[in-house]
């Protein structure tokens, strides 16, 4: 499904009539590392608890709208109140949201592609004009200046930390500056913060710098560190009046009774998934110092720093080894080819150890085949 048929074209609002759908491109594979799902077994007991807390919740009642109960345990997770968080059907609604609430005809998005595609997606479903700020084509680290200097012309922005694909940090007093530099809403989309550093995230968020900064919005999800995607739960931490626009604008019962037990047992678990990340944050570094070793052989591979649990490779007919990867060894990674300015390159989540192993092993193969 590349595009709309002529007739739909005709039929839905004409501006939408250039729209391309999102293709994540899956195919069912032995090993799937293609989405950043936390691909490690649930943590002992917590599989338990959720299924315990998934039979004790009644399908005849809508949900609470505001999902109160998760809130609660996302606040206290989070050192903040009921009041500074909403939730919603995935970040992906949270982001959607944030363009319906702040964006819409005659207002700009500042985005710093290479990044998450939803992000230009969803403005252009909200008549939002994008004003790309890129990265540097080399090193992928944000054009600070640039961005600050583009920030008073735009009326929100989104910034990636750690990003995807990239990996990268955006430096907090970078994201103090674009708050302050931006006339409109700042938001921090921080999908794997988690796997940023040894204390869950707590040492890189960008949340502290909200008291200060009441125009920064923090995006969460527990899809990644959580191994929770299915699940389709995320959240925002921002200040009141903040949260009250998010509240104002949502689909009431986007998030489900099932998905808001299920996440209230994961956050409860918090504890036992550290473990888990950790090991994650190990085997990205493991893979990179693999990926760098090929490199230091001879192999055409190129890979960045990441502080996110995929790392980004770069190799020559990239796209032939996404589908060689598939073919013959039945393991799924992203190919980012198409992308502006990610030509050849792959991203891979970090998997099991067994899984990197073999994804190492095969994509050295590969590579060595197609010089
Ligand atoms: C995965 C991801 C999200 C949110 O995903 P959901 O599954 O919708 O919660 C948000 N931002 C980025 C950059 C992501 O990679």
């Amino acid at each position: 499904m590349a595009e709309l048929t002529p007739r739909m074209k005709e039929l839905v609002q004409p501006y939408l009539a250039g729209i391309e759908p999102y293709d994540p491109n899956f195919t069912p594979t032995r090993i799937n590392l293609s989405a950043n799902e936390n691909t490690y077994p649930v943590p002992a007991g917590v599989r338990e608890a959720i299924d315990a807390a998934l039979a004790a919740t009644p399908l005849n009642r809508y949900p609470d709208p505001m999902s109160n109960e998760l809130r609660d345990e996302l606040a206290a997770w989070h050192g903040v109140t009921r009041e500074n968080t909403c939730v919603g059907n995935g970040g992906d609604e949270l982001l959607y949201n944030y363009l319906l609430a702040f964006g819409g005809a005659g207002r700009t998005l500042l985005n710093c592609p290479p990044c998450f595609s939803e992000y230009a997606f969803f403005a252009s479903l909200c008549q939002t004009e994008v004003r790309d700020v890129w990265r540097d084509p080399a090193s992928f680290e944000l054009d600070q200046a640039a961005v600050l200097a583009a920030a008073p012309e735009c009326s929100l922005a989104i910034v990636t930390s750690p990003n995807n694909p990239t990996g990268d940090v955006a430096p907090l007093d970078f994201v103090a500056a674009l708050c302050d530099a931006c006339p409109g809403m700042v938001m921090v989309d921080e999908a794997y913060v988690e796997f940023a550093d040894d204390s869950f995230g707590a040492a890189t968020t960008a949340q502290g710098l909200i008291a200060e900064h009441p125009n920064l919005v923090i995006l969460h999800t527990l899809s990644k560190a959580f191994g929770a995607a299915g699940t389709r739960l995320g959240y925002v931490i921002a200040a009141p009046e903040v949260i009250d626009a998010f509240a104002a604008i949502r689909q009431i019962y986007s998030v489900n009774v099932l998905s808001q037990a299920a996440a209230l047992a994961c956050v409860r678990a918090r504890d036992a998934y550290a473990p888990v990340v950790a090991q994650v944050a190990s085997e990205r570094e493991r893979e990179l110092c693999a990926l760098h070793a090929m490199a230091a052989e001879g192999l055409p591979v190129e890979a960045w720093p990441s502080a996110a649990n995929f790392v980004l490779v770069r190799t020559p007919h990239a796209t032939h080894v996404r589908e060689r990867l598939r073919d013959e060894y039945s393991i799924l990674v992203r190919d980012f080819s198409y992308a502006p300015g990610l030509a050849d390159c792959l991203r891979i989540t970090v998997g099991t150890p067994q899984e990197n192993d073999e994804v190492l092993a095969a994509f050295a193969a590969l590579v060595k085949e197609e010089m």
